[in-house]
């Protein structure tokens, strides 16, 4: 092991540099996508629908919706629940800042609650002070892929007539108490972006047993036409539509969906090799007091999607920030999810959100690190990344 850092001109521990993630497409997947573009159908239609279907199946849920990208799944869900000026949303502040947006964009507000030290999910016990009289909807972010505690968010919901929606861009293959998340509350969104668990590029997919809702959705999904138009250009459909409500133009293309249909049947062989590749992160990690992870409740069965380390950095000579400039010239790949929403000068120009206001989420922000995590990964990976974190620590120890 090097005596110096890297960043200090030091021999840096891995040769080439570790990517932070990397999506796993085979032979099958490429195949899949070829045979879709020969079919002559590009966009929504049966590819779609199998994907609906096979999603169905997978989580037991009764509707499953393809759209093009989680933030639109949420988005159309608010609006169909009809999300307006002068409705609170509540959301946590430690995630992807698209889903807090969405409520902005239908004039609602945005109300921050903190989180839990122990895996960065909304605190429940939190929640009641946050609920007035405005309130519709509790948003959910399962973090890295660990369940939120959905009995206590579901109860609170129930009591003050809420509705609940999971965002479960992380947490795809996660099970909470048996039930897969997405589908333990009203609604749920899964991403399929580039560095989720499954990918289809981009994508999405909206989750609920409520046909109602289902339905709305659905038509909001296609500009608020009344037919699915790929249904209109076979011989099953007609040239006659209509436009019955404001929607969008957010629907999922069958080369997408192909790419998911492959994928999804990969999602557990991904979710156990997570697993294990976690698994030996903890281990390598446990003897470095700085370092300490997230922590699974019980009853949760996660498909972890990120592996974020806390690392305390009181007893070193340099700051966290500094710690990540290094890991990364040690040829680390790291990310840091996420910075708080409430510190982002949107939300500070239009919530007057500031410093202090929710100090779990700062605390846990000044001292988290995602590290990489990929089915793809090894465990000479793991080793590089705890030795590199070994090799920082014991340079810059006070
Ligand atoms: C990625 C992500 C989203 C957004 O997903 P898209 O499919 O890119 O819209 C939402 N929430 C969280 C927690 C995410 O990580």
């Amino acid at each position: 092991m090097s005596d110096t850092a890297a960043i200090e001109n030091g021999t840096p521990i891995r040769k080439e540099f570790l990517q932070f993630c990397k999506a796993s497409i085979g032979e099958e997947e490429i195949n899949e996508v070829i045979n879709t573009l020969k079919s002559g159908w590009l966009t929504t239609g049966p590819r779609c629908l199998d994907f609906e279907e096979e999603m169905k199946k997978y989580t037991k849920c009764k509707e499953a919706i393809a759209v093009n990208s989680c933030t639109a799944g949420a988005h159309i869900l608010l609006k169909a629940l009809n999300i307006n000026q002068g409705d609170e949303v509540i959301s946590t502040p430690m995630t992807f800042t698209s889903m807090v947006n969405n409520i902005l964009h239908l004039k609602a507000k945005p109300i921050f609650s903190d989180v839990k030290e122990t895996d960065i999910n909304l605190d429940p016990d939190l929640l009641n002070d946050k609920i007035t009289k405005n309130t519709k909807v509790i948003i959910a972010t399962h973090y890295a892929g660990l369940p939120c505690d959905m009995d206590k968010i579901n109860s609170i919901a129930k009591d003050n007539n809420l509705v609940v929606i999971e965002d479960a861009a992380h947490s795809i293959g996660s099970t909470y108490k048996g039930k897969h998340t997405g589908t333990i509350s009203d609604a749920g969104v899964y991403s399929f972006y580039a560095t989720k668990n499954i990918t289809t590029g981009e994508g999405g997919m909206i989750l609920t047993d409520n046909e109602e809702l289902a339905n709305k959705s659905r038509m909001l999904r296609l500009h608020g036409i009344s037919k699915d138009a790929w249904k209109r250009y076979t011989k099953e459909g007609s040239w006659y539509y209509e436009v019955v409500d404001l929607g969008y133009k957010y629907n999922m293309t069958d080369i997408q969906a192909a790419l998911g249909l492959v994928q999804l049947k990969k999602l557990e062989y991904f979710k156990e090799k997570r697993r294990t590749l976690v698994e030996y992160y903890k281990k390598s990690l446990a003897d470095i007091d700085e370092v300490s992870t997230l922590k699974e409740s019980e009853g949760t069965n996660p498909c972890w999607h990120i592996f974020p380390i806390k690392l305390d950095a009181s007893g070193l000579k340099i700051s966290k920030q500094e710690f990540m400039q290094a890991l990364i010239k040690e040829n680390i790949g790291i990310s840091l999810h996420f910075i708080p929403l409430h510190l982002q000068p949107l939300f500070r120009n239009t919530l007057k959100t500031k410093e202090g206001d929710f100090p779990v989420a700062e605390k846990v922000y000044q001292q988290l690190i995602s590290l990489p995590l990929y089915p793809e990964m090894t465990n000479q990976d793991i080793d590089d990344v705890a030795n590199a974190i070994k090799k920082l620590i014991n340079l810059y120890r006070k």
